[in-house]
């Protein structure tokens, strides 16, 4: 029987399926969706479960999961930092230059933190892309903060920038590249010799940025 790690019931139509990079599976499903036609779904698709997990498991390097004890370290604009348990904290996380969570949230300490980052990153970003704009006389529509596992950024043709969460957890200068590739977006739609080309001129080291990422994005789980 495959194993179920999480299920959303959120206002959808369909059931989905997911696999995380760590080759979890997570279900998606309309509200009012029964756990007994969760499983049978789940059932029907076993075949494509395991062909997709054992493709992840190959795909991306395997981080050991969470455990969300005392002293395990979290990513935060670059730097590792250690969670520590304590009683009575509201909200259930702080952060002052280590994580804090309140006991009775470590059950869901998952949620919680992606709560936290999501917070920081719709901060620090939207202020990242509002600078680099002003700057260099780009026009976008918006800022979107996604759950994106594998994309750190996209555009979108309507000028929407969208940025992962996730890329909060990288250095500064990191997301600084990300927002300049997305803003580079806006004006050229291809990774061809007049993107790369722009990018540079913003960021002459971008490279370097990009090295990180490959090296380093991997490890940027919760
Ligand atoms: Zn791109």
């Amino acid at each position: 029987m495959v194993k179920i790690d999480q299920v959303f019931r959120t206002k959808r139509k369909s059931i989905a399926l997911i696999i995380q990079r760590d080759g979890r599976l997570i279900v998606r499903a309309p509200l009012h969706t029964s756990d007994k036609s969760i499983r049978s779904f789940v059932e029907k698709n076993t075949a494509w479960i395991k062909a997709k997990q054992a493709q992840v498991k190959t795909a991306y390097p395997q981080v050991a999961p969470k455990k969300y004890i005392d002293g395990e370290k979290f990513w935060y604009l670059g730097r590792q930092y250690p969670l520590q348990i304590v009683d009575r904290l509201n909200p259930p996380v702080k952060f002052f230059d280590r994580f804090f969570i309140d006991r009775s949230a470590v059950c869901k300490a998952q949620w919680h933190l992606t709560q936290w980052y999501k917070k920081q990153a719709r901060r620090v970003i939207s202020e990242r892309v509002k600078i680099f704009a002003a700057k260099n006389g780009f026009a976008y529509r918006q800022v979107k903060i996604t759950s994106a596992q594998t994309r750190w950024g996209s555009c979108s043709s309507k000028g929407s920038l969208c940025f992962s969460w996730r890329l909060i957890m990288a250095p500064l200068p990191v997301i600084d590249y990300v927002v300049i590739h997305e803003l580079v977006h806006l004006k050229e739609k291809n990774h061809g010799k007049s993107f790369w080309e722009k990018v540079n001129t913003l960021m002459p080291d971008y490279k370097q940025k990009i090295a990180w990422l490959k090296k380093n994005g991997p490890l940027l789980q919760i």
